[in-house]
């Protein structure tokens, strides 16, 4: 297994996971004096690649501390329990409403059997370890961990999903931002910087609680984000108010359609317009076929979060 991985500053690496493609899913491991630390871990197929990257940087598996999860969505944590097995210094560094599910898999796996199916579980996810009890710890916002000196910050943010946390690290002045930060492909990257997009999974997409948390995270001002999908980006408040543009963006979509009869297909075709269009203003070269083919699994899973969101909207009236 030859992993694939991107050195970045202050003791990061990127690790390329190679979820359904390269470029795509992204784990993350810092260094701090001889201490390691990972940043979600990928799916359980992904774990003999974070095993491998270790090995090829020379780094034992007894100096890693901590596996600390963004969030449970299993393209960031799938492969937590897997992992902790084989770090025997580790433990599991989660948000409340996620420990459970991780101690516990089995409402997690038929969660996402529900959504994506069986196949694709197998295929593409692999499996589901249970974590031990005592190794899987809540955080919180505003709690820190201590990597051989270096202070990491939770910070609660909910919008993408409620179990979502991302990690202020001092150090770099970054923030690991799991997908609060959103989506943005390194193939979209023009001259004009990078384009992101919220990916609106489901079940928990929540706009107004994701608009409020891309302003908290702003009061960090930081000065770059370490996206899951993918790599690390510099983040201002450009970037902050082009994701809360694209939040509205697909909000309005999603209401235009609520009536409609095939809503879901409306919805995944309003998007893709959407998403060619301002690429196309954010001068991306990439042919139509090519953009369409990069965009079309967040294309199901948006589309799916925003008619779930649709739902609720109208259970609540
Ligand atoms: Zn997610």
């Amino acid at each position: 297994m030859k992993p694939i991985y991107h050195n970045l500053e202050f003791g990061i690496t990127c690790i390329d996971t190679q979820h359904m493609r390269q470029d795509f899913v992204a784990a993350y491991l810092i260094e701090n004096n001889n201490r390691a630390a990972f940043i979600d871990t990928g799916c359980y197929l992904s774990v003999p690649t974070l095993l491998a990257t270790l090995e090829a940087k020379n780094i034992s598996r007894e100096s890693v501390d901590y596996i600390i999860l963004t969030h449970i969505h299993l393209d960031h944590a799938g492969g937590a329990g897997e992992l902790l097995k084989h770090l025997p210094s580790a433990s599991i560094h989660v948000h409340e409403r996620g420990a459970q599910h991780l101690i516990d898999p089995s409402k997690l796996r038929a969660g996402v059997i529900g959504v994506y199916g069986e196949l694709f579980f197998k295929q593409f996810l692999g499996d589901l370890i249970p974590a031990p009890k005592d190794k899987v710890i809540i955080k919180q916002e505003g709690d820190t961990l201590d990597l051989g000196g270096r202070i990491l910050k939770f910070i609660d943010t909910p919008g993408h999903a409620r179990h979502h946390l991302c990690i202020w690290d001092e150090t770099s002045q970054g923030i690991f931002s799991g997908d609060t930060l959103g989506v943005s492909y390194r193939e979209f990257d023009t001259d004009q910087g990078c384009l992101i997009f919220p990916p609106t999974t489901p079940i928990q997409f929540d706009p107004q609680a994701w608009i409020a948390t891309v302003h908290k995270l702003m009061s960090l001002n930081p000065k770059v984000a370490y996206l899951t999908h993918f790599n690390q980006i510099e983040f201002n408040q450009e970037s902050a108010n082009m994701l809360i543009q694209h939040i509205n963006g697909f909000v309005d979509i999603a209401k235009a359609h609520q009536t409609d009869e095939n809503r879901h297909k409306a919805i995944k075709e309003s998007l893709l317009n959407y998403l060619l269009n301002i690429s196309t203003k954010h001068g991306v070269m990439l042919n139509k076929a090519q953009q369409t083919k990069l965009f079309k699994g967040d294309l199901e899973i948006c589309a799916q979060g925003l008619g779930i969101w649709l739902d609720k909207e109208a259970s609540y009236q």
